[in-house]
């Protein structure tokens, strides 16, 4: 296979429920019934059924579920089978690291791989940074990240300190929040990246890797550009997605989205991030310690998810 047979695949099944109760979140606190669970490990079994069978492709995956994922046997199961296959160069999940990581022992470390996200008020710090070296102990790769919401900044500094050089931390601009200068600048001091969410981007026009090498996919099988066009493109159980993936403009003013603009090739993040592009790892992190924002005081480890549908949950 070359670099040109290399497809992104983000999924949203129908999950929308949650075990959080963030309030910037429409998914917080949400039940899904029974029917709708039964749903969604229905679509997730098909959906990797598929995968498996799409040899032809090199695929990297990340599972991004409305709500929480990974409290859900299906996908912890899923990520597992899906991490053995040698056609997938990486599969990971965006959650809040709610739920204990013990399953990844029967994962490959080199494939499986998380995007975690800390919710000052919904968890101790404490416990989030168990999680965390337990992840470093077992060798799974992750990044870590806030919302960049004022009140969260004194735990995401905490965090930071907390946590080992090796681990990103990156923090996402929180919707409909306009930062000031230094705002920008202290929140940057955490994440040297803030600077591409911190504004959306101006996207008409420009070229953009959705719906060439990128894709997004629903529980049924429709298949999306990305998460933030909505008119579908093909299906991905009919075989009508591989004739609709060519070189395609952006449609949508603006991608304000990490999710999202990682694809917009005149960014060029994909040589930022290169094999970390789905579980958000720049390829050059950790930085120099010289250039590292905040000084790293030694962690315990052993090894040192509002929006509205039309953006991505910030888990
Ligand atoms: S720039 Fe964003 S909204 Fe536009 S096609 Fe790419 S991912 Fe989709
Ligand atoms: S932001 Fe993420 S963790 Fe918080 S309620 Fe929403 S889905 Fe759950």
């Amino acid at each position: 296979m070359t670099p040109t047979d290399d497809l992104y695949v983000l999924y949203r099944g129908p999950l929308a429920s949650c075990n959080y109760d963030c309030p910037y979140c429409p998914f917080a606190k949400r039940v899904d019934p029974p029917e709708l669970l039964r749903a969604d490990r229905a679509d997730l079994e098909r959906f990797a059924g598929w995968v498996e069978a799409t040899t032809d492709r090199r695929l990297s995956v990340l599972f991004t579920p409305w709500g929480e994922g990974l409290t859900r046997s299906w996908y912890r199961d899923t990520i597992v089978r899906l991490s053995h296959l040698p056609h997938v160069a990486r599969v990971a999940i965006q959650t809040n690291l709610a739920a204990r990581t013990g399953w990844l022992a029967e994962a490959n470390p080199r494939v499986a791989a998380l995007w975690a996200t800390y919710h000052p008020g919904q968890v101790r710090r404490e416990t989030f940074l168990d999680r965390c070296r337990d992840l470093l102990a077992r060798g799974v790769r992750f990044s870590v990240g806030v919302v960049g919401l004022p009140e969260h900044h004194d735990e995401a500094v905490a965090l930071r300190a907390a946590l080992p050089p090796a681990v990103y931390l990156w923090v996402n601009a929180a919707d409909g929040h306009v930062y000031t200068g230094e705002e920008e600048r202290r929140w940057t001091a955490l994440d040297p990246r803030f600077g591409d969410s911190v504004r959306p981007h101006a996207s008409l026009g420009l070229p953009c890797h959705a719906g060439e090498t990128a894709i997004s996919v629903l529980g049924d099988g429709t298949v999306r550009r990305c998460h933030f066009i909505p008119a579908p493109i093909g299906n991905l159980y009919d075989g009508t997605w591989r004739a609709a993936l060519r070189p395609r403009a952006c449609t949508n003013s603006l991608c304000d989205c990490h999710i999202g603009y990682v694809h917009l090739k005149s960014l060029r993040l994909r040589d930022v991030y290169a094999d970390g592009l789905l579980e958000r790892i720049p390829v050059a992190w950790p930085l120099p310690s010289s250039a590292l924002p905040l000084p790293i005081v030694a962690a315990r480890c052993p090894g040192a998810h509002p929006p509205p549908p039309a953006r991505s949950r910030p888990a």
